[in-house]
């Protein structure tokens, strides 16, 4: 770069894709700066996957201590809400403190601020502990604000729901809950919930929760999850919410009305891009109000990329990570790549949890010309063996009839997000079914089911 900058790169937004991409460009010996508003580490590690995980697995304990009695054990467990919260943040607070320290290791220069663009070489960052406003200048610029949640704004009375921001980080565990929408969050903040015996209603306006799965898994899902006590009611949304001396009461559209302490808002993320000044610098919106990028993340500004949520390509942190790799390898290494969005695997965190790598069915029947090879199996895990209870794991191979190879898993039951991960190296390799039985099972566990399914079911036998 020229010393007309102040700095060859200036991100926006330290969280996974931002500080992947700033320490990337910092050590490879240009001049970086970084901007974040909150806290170093973005949703992921502050407000989303990391600290939800941290719930998922004090709520999942209940279900453990269940099990535990079937073994002979005798449990006299409570829980404390405000103990593990504190945990809990003590937690993120190190590990934000580490991805701060890393980024100055790696000679980003960090600033504490909330960064607007006023032209297309230009940051204004008005510094969180106050002062006059700065303006700093750079050759290029990353934006990486990431998502927020949305809710139906006009809907009567939703100034009195929470969204999982404020989950996070509720005073005290409330006795009911109320989450509204069907997809990732509201799934997991369902289990979280029930797990820590709240008593937790689902409403969602769909025919089945988790709109985009294999229909086997959310089937399967739907029965499990009210086996673990949710009440999920479907094909419904809220018309409002009333608060009274004794709760919130929703009005729900289809003429019920519930009573109940807390009301979350599980209806989706969207691009954080509000008074950005991205249209100062040239920075075009799709029509969903992300950033509109190319294949290598270049937004519509010459000098301006983005990655991340704020992009709305795949929202999942491993990605904005890729995207953060690929884009420090297109601009400062001469060597353009984009992230392959083929086979990236997912997990909700749901209890049971969901790992999905590939097509459901129904994506694989629209793209497999030959059609498709579904092999199916639902067996309750050894461990549930003792305790009475009928819950069940799903498995589930797609696979291309005319190639045989595995296009698509999905597992519904206990480790189903560790089993997903190895199972995605085999989908990525485009291994054949074939090659799959030819691997030994590692008995007993459940994960052997993946190589010892045998019987394909009949068209009619899948839900599709
Ligand atoms: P999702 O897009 O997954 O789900 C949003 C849900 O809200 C859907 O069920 C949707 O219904 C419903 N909805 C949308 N608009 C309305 C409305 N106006 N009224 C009622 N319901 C509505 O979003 P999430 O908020 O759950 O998560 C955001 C993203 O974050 C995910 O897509 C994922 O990419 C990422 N994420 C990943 C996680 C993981 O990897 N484990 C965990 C959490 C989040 P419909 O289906 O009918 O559109």
């Amino acid at each position: 770069m020229t010393d007309t900058y102040d700095y060859d790169l200036f991100v926006i937004g330290a969280g996974s894709g931002g500080v992947r991409a700033a320490r990337l460009t910092a050590l490879g010996g240009k001049r970086v700066a970084i901007a974040e508003e909150f806290r170093v580490g973005g949703t992921c590690v502050i407000r989303g996957c990391v600290p939800k995980k941290f719930m998922v697995m004090a709520s999942d304990f209940a279900h453990q201590f269940h099990t535990a009695e079937g073994y002979g054990w005798t449990v006299e467990a409570s829980f404390d809400w405000p103990k593990f919260l504190e945990a809990k943040d003590v937690e993120i607070a190190r590990l934000s403190g580490i991805y701060a320290a890393n980024l100055g290791k790696a000679g980003v220069d960090l600033v504490h601020g909330r960064a607007v663009l006023k032209d297309a070489h230009t940051v204004e960052v008005t510094h969180r502990d106050g002062g006059e406003p700065r303006t700093y200048t750079a050759e290029k610029i990353l934006i990486a604000t990431g998502g927020r949640p949305w809710m139906p704004e006009g809907l009567p009375g939703i100034e009195h729901a929470i969204t999982s921001e404020e989950a996070f980080h509720l005073p005290e565990l409330p006795r009911r809950i109320m989450i509204a929408g069907g997809g990732y969050i509201a799934v997991e903040f369902a289990g979280i919930f029930a797990g820590l015996g709240v008593e937790t209603t689902l409403i969602y306006r769909g025919p089945n929760i988790l709109r985009g799965f294999d229909d086997d898994v959310r089937a399967h899902l739907a029965g499990e999850i009210e086996k673990r006590g949710i009440k999920v009611v479907l094909g419904c949304q809220h018309r409002s919410i009333e608060k009274t001396e004794t709760g919130l009461v929703s009005h729900l559209e289809n003429g019920m009305t519930l009573e109940t302490d807390v009301i979350m808002f599980a209806t989706g993320r969207v691009p954080y891009v509000k008074d950005l000044g991205l249209e100062t610098a040239g920075v075009d919106l799709n029509d969903k109000g992300a950033i509109v990028v190319d294949q290598l993340s270049k937004t519509t500004a010459e000098n301006i990329w983005a990655i991340g949520d704020v992009t709305d390509r795949m929202n999942l942190t491993p990605v904005a990570i890729r995207e953060a790799v690929a884009f420090h390898e297109t601009v400062y290494k001469d060597n353009p790549q984009h992230f392959d969005y083929e086979a990236v695997a997912t997990a909700v965190f749901s209890q049971p949890p969901v790992g999905v790598v590939g097509l459901s069915e129904s994506e694989a029947r629209h793209s497999c010309s030959a059609g498709v090879d579904v092999y199916l199996t639902r067996f309750r895990p050894m461990k549930y063996a003792f305790t009475g209870s009928d819950e069940r794991v799903l498995m589930k191979l797609v696979v291309d009839a005319a190639s045989q190879k595995v296009v698509g898993v999905h597992i519904v039951g206990p480790e189903a997000p560790e089993m997903i991960q190895l199972a995605a190296i085999a989908v990525k390799a485009g291994l054949t079914k074939a090659q799959w039985d030819a691997t030994c099972a590692v008995h007993p566990t459940m994960a052997e089911e993946l190589v010892t399914l045998k019987e394909k079911q009949s068209p009619t036998m899948s839900a599709g």
